[in-house]
């Protein structure tokens, strides 16, 4: 299929390849939108078994960035980058010197961070070349490690589901937390300090064994999870964890997690809302790490420091953008992830207009 026929590129501004054999870099970067402003999202490294599969990744990953950024109501667009590579083999400061020409090429239409494969020292060496590039560390406009923000998100979009479908407070609730790394191990402590009980997975049992140590959860087997007695589900691990098979088994009433990708795929969201089950898309709450990294290219483009008060003024307005979801889905009688898919769209719409 050509790519203009391809569905993964449609309503792409553009896909641009670089290949660069001396340093050994093949990468697409996909702009998906810039009518709210510069594209932004993530650089992964990746063994893609072809060109295909990583021109297909590309283009996914950065339409999901436009969404992510509306819903999130930050001033950036959407934007890809994968490089064709092992992580574990191929990196070499070259490699990621002439990824960041490359992005300097693009002279702003897209700003590179890390994403899984890629950390910041990698980005550094891009940053020699390029100052198209966040998530830096050790200087005033640094935003750190997103993930503690990507939790905070997480946690006030979970408590205002319970408040507002189920009724009761947090303290009152049980919350199933399927994957406990980075975001979920920093939203286990934040319920279990509002005084939810926890009942938690994960495929390492270090990881299991800290947060279990720490905020007294009960522990089960990552098969297990689905069938927690619990009122909330939170996917905090890889994609796809509500599908036709996990769904029946589920007792929980709200699922909200930090994971992205959690629908199987969208016809699920629709058994879920049948299921009179209250989903807050992944999209809408897991935003806390791009507004974190948003915060870090506005201080960039202004000279100015990192402004935690921004950052608190946007993940406060994500949640009212949650409000406005379960409200309408509730009104409407439709999926909650449809809806958010609308006031997505409809964003980038008006930017363009
Ligand atoms: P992480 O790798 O630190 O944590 C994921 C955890 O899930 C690991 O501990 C892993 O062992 C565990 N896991 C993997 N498969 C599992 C399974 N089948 N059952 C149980 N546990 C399993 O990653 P993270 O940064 O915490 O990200 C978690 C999710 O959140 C991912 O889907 C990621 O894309 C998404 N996300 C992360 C951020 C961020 O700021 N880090 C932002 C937005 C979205």
């Amino acid at each position: 299929m050509s790519i203009f026929e391809s569905p993964a590129f449609e309503d792409h501004e553009g896909v641009h390849a670089f290949f660069d054999p001396a340093a050994g870099l093949r990468c697409f970067i996909a702009i998906h939108s810039t009518a709210r402003g510069p594209a932004a999202g993530g650089c992964r490294m990746w063994p893609y078994p072809s060109d295909q599969a990583a021109l297909d990744d590309a283009l996914r990953l950065s339409r999901a960035m436009s969404y992510k950024n509306a819903v999130a109501d930050i001033d950036l667009g959407g934007g890809k980058a994968v490089i064709i590579g092992d992580s574990g083999r191929h990196k070499t400061p070259a490699l990621f010197e002439a990824f960041g020409r490359a992005v300097d090429g693009l002279r702003g239409r897209y700003w590179g961070a890390e994403d899984v494969g890629v950390s910041p020292a990698d980005l550094a060496h891009a940053a020699k070349h390029t100052r198209y590039i966040a998530g830096l560390e050790g200087h005033p406009a640094a935003s750190g490690d997103p993930s503690p923000l990507t939790a905070e998100g997480v946690f006030r979009g979970l408590k205002h589901c319970v408040e507002t479908a189920l009724g009761k407070d947090l303290a009152d609730g049980t919350v199933a937390v399927q994957g406990v790394g980075q975001v979920g191990g920093h939203l286990a402590d934040k319920l279990a300090a509002a005084g939810a009980k926890l009942i938690i997975t994960d495929v390492n049992p270090d990881a299991l064994e800290a947060v279990a140590r720490r905020t007294g959860a009960e522990v089960v087997s990552p098969s297990k999870i689905f069938d927690a007695d619990a009122e909330v589900f939170a996917p905090c691990a890889l994609g796809g964890p509500v599908s036709r098979e996990t769904l029946p088994r589920l007792k929980a009433k709200v699922i909200a997690g930090g994971a992205n990708n959690q629908l199987a795929d969208p016809a699920v969201g629709r058994a879920v809302f049948e299921r009179g089950i209250t989903y807050a898309p992944d999209f809408v709450i897991n935003g806390g790490g791009i507004i974190n990294v948003a915060a870090e290219i506005r201080a960039l483009e202004r000279g100015e420091a990192y402004d935690p008060a921004w950052v608190e003024g946007k993940i406060a307005r994500m949640i009212e953008t949650l409000a406005e979801v379960l409200a309408r889905s509730s009104s409407e009688e439709r999926p909650t992830h449809e809806i958010a898919l609308e006031i997505a769209k409809a964003r980038i719409a008006a930017a363009h207009r």
